[in-house]
């Protein structure tokens, strides 16, 4: 086997100080199982299939895989993407602050006192980001970061001192959910500026980044000649051309079992196949602390300011990794009939819902794509 890649399950932005749990760990072991289980072989004509693998950007392991003409050729994309990363990992930072950048911990720590100038990147993502939040129901804020960074810290410090885990309370939520208008915040395109008027403002682009980064990365490696490849981003997938191991059509993704206890305790619990596409989750075991024996994950619903309640994981598959990042935490936000009726309405967008009791719901174009529903490599 080979080009099979699973979801993983950190997410952005990075918290150095928290270690992985358990969970996540293993199944970071099973993952890069499947992606190396096939490395060396595969060689079909001109074609080797090659991978590897980094940590340190956005919190989670980048996994790449390439069918490529020898390992020159596959190192020359896989230390690209690498550099990549790395930059665009420190320009959406929102906890570090790095020699000589201006990044979006910059932007938030100059809130309520001055424009910060950054790089185009960070203006192209801002811009993105509010341009869906426009053109959607507008549940995935990038501005909620007041509200987003309490949740942080109760959750922080709940996880460091099980004992102690606390909730916020409903008035320490409402105080911070007055600072999180996206209309506010001023991206001024031609100055190349961003500002925060309002010194409790705050942006977090932890719904977005990872995908849009994985976006703009897989754009440049095509440019630069890749044909055939999988990049991976911490439970962003993209999926370039078609694998060339001259038998397969289409690459098979994984999709992660949300919890032990639904299916049997198969660590997936479906697979998507797909070319030239996105595959991305959002789930509420990807990070979460217990209080009182109940878990509370960290896709919060602005309408309640507490975790959204509607799913386990809801998976997207759309043309581009960042509208696909942008659309599984905005899927996960609604719910169902609104949420089925948003998917269905984008052009290229197809959804997959795991509910509460384990069953799943699914997008017509997303049911023609399952390995579940009858689809294969071919
Ligand atoms: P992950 O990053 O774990 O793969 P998501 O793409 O769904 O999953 O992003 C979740 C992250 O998005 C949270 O950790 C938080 O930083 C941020 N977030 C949570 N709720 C919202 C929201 N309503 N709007 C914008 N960002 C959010
Ligand atoms: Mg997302």
């Amino acid at each position: 086997m080979s080009g099979r890649i699973v979801k993983r399950t950190i997410s952005f932005p990075p918290k150095p100080l928290k270690p992985l749990p358990l969970r996540v760990f293993l199944f970071s072991l099973l993952a890069a199982a499947f992606l190396f289980a096939g490395a060396g072989c595969g060689k079909t004509g001109e074609y080797n299939r090659y991978s590897d693998s980094f940590f340190g950007t956005f919190d989670t392991v980048v996994q790449v895989v390439a069918y490529a003409r020898d390992r020159q050729e596959f190192e020359g994309y896989y230390n690209q993407i690498q550099a990549r990363f790395q930059r665009l990992h420190q320009l959406y930072d929102t906890y570090n602050d790095y020699e000589g950048i201006n990044n979006l911990k910059t932007v938030n720590d100059r809130a309520g006192k001055e424009p910060v100038k950054v790089d185009r990147e960070i203006i192209d993502l801002l811009l993105f980001a509010r341009e869906w939040h426009q053109k959607t129901p507008g549940q995935t804020n990038i501005a909620l970061g007041p509200v987003l960074k309490i949740w942080h810290d109760y959750r922080a410090e709940g996880l460091s001192n099980p004992e102690k885990a606390r909730l916020p309370s409903r008035e320490e939520l409402a105080r911070a959910a007055g600072h999180t208008d996206l209309d506010r915040v001023i991206i001024d395109e031609a100055a190349g500026t961003v500002y925060l008027p309002d010194s409790n403002m705050r942006l977090d682009v932890g719904a977005v980044a990872k995908g849009f980064a994985t976006e703009l990365v897989a754009r440049e490696m095509m440019a630069a000649g890749m044909k055939s490849g999988l990049i991976s981003a911490g439970g962003n997938v993209r999926a370039i051309g078609k694998p060339l191991d001259g038998k397969r059509d289409r690459w098979a993704i994984g999709v992660q079992n949300p919890d032990e206890s639904i299916a049997g305790e198969e660590p997936l619990v479906d697979a998507i196949y797909v070319n030239d596409a996105a595959i991305v989750t959002s789930g509420d075991y990807q990070r979460y602390y217990i209080v009182d024996g109940r878990p509370y994950h960290h896709i919060i619903d602005p309408k309640t300011l507490m975790p959204a309640e509607y799913y386990r994981a809801v998976t997207v598959v759309a043309p581009d990794a960042g509208v696909a990042d942008y659309l599984s935490t905005e899927l996960f936000l609604l719910p169902l009939e609104e949420s089925m009726a948003l998917a269905e309405s984008l052009e290229g967008v197809e959804a997959l819902w795991i509910m509460k009791d384990g069953s799943k719901k699914f997008t017509t174009g997303m049911g023609q794509v399952l390995k579940s529903q009858g689809a294969g490599s071919q």
